[in-house]
């Protein structure tokens, strides 16, 4: 059954959602780079992938159930950063966002008696969930270490340990 116009409208700017946040993450790769924080930066770009990942399902999907992707231009992310906890609060705020987006999403899917639909965001619910506690930890270590150098250092390296997605 083809897809509804609005549940299909609704997928194209999820698509460049999650596409910006992919450059956002980038974005913030490329900062820790001009820092010592190599881990960091590792994982931001790790973290980019995923995201990317998450817009490639969107894009298989809607193809499948013979909507139409229409590619929109992407935003310029914020590019510098005054610290990593400032840069992994906005990764949570992020985060906080699109869960917010993908509800939207699932109530239209709702609305529209769109059942593929709403079991398909069941998984990216299930992300969601994940996403958020991770970037949540993030901000709770580095709260805790504050200005102290080797404990924000500890915290790199635990961060360039993530593995692939
Ligand atoms: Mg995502």
């Amino acid at each position: 059954m083809k897809i509804d116009d609005k549940v299909a409208a609704a997928i194209n700017t999820q698509i460049n959602n999650e596409l910006t946040s992919s450059y956002l993450y980038l974005a913030m790769s490329a900062w820790f780079e001009t820092t010592p924080y190599a881990g960091f930066s590792q994982w931001m770009l790790k973290q980019s992938d995923e995201e990317r990942m998450h817009a490639m399902k969107f894009f298989g999907y809607l193809n499948d159930r013979n909507g139409v992707v229409k590619l929109e231009a992407i935003a310029q992310p914020q590019i510098s950063f005054s610290t990593p906890l400032e840069a992994f609060k906005l990764a949570l705020q992020s985060e906080e966002k699109t869960t917010r987006q993908i509800h939207e999403i699932y109530s239209l899917a709702s609305d529209t008696r769109d059942y593929e639909t709403r079991h398909f965001l069941s998984w990216f619910l299930e992300e969601q969930v994940e996403e958020e506690k991770s970037a949540g930890d993030w901000v709770q270590k580095l709260e805790l270490a504050g200005d102290h150098i080797n404990a924000l250092f500890n915290l790199d390296r635990e961060a360039a340990t993530r593995q692939d997605v």
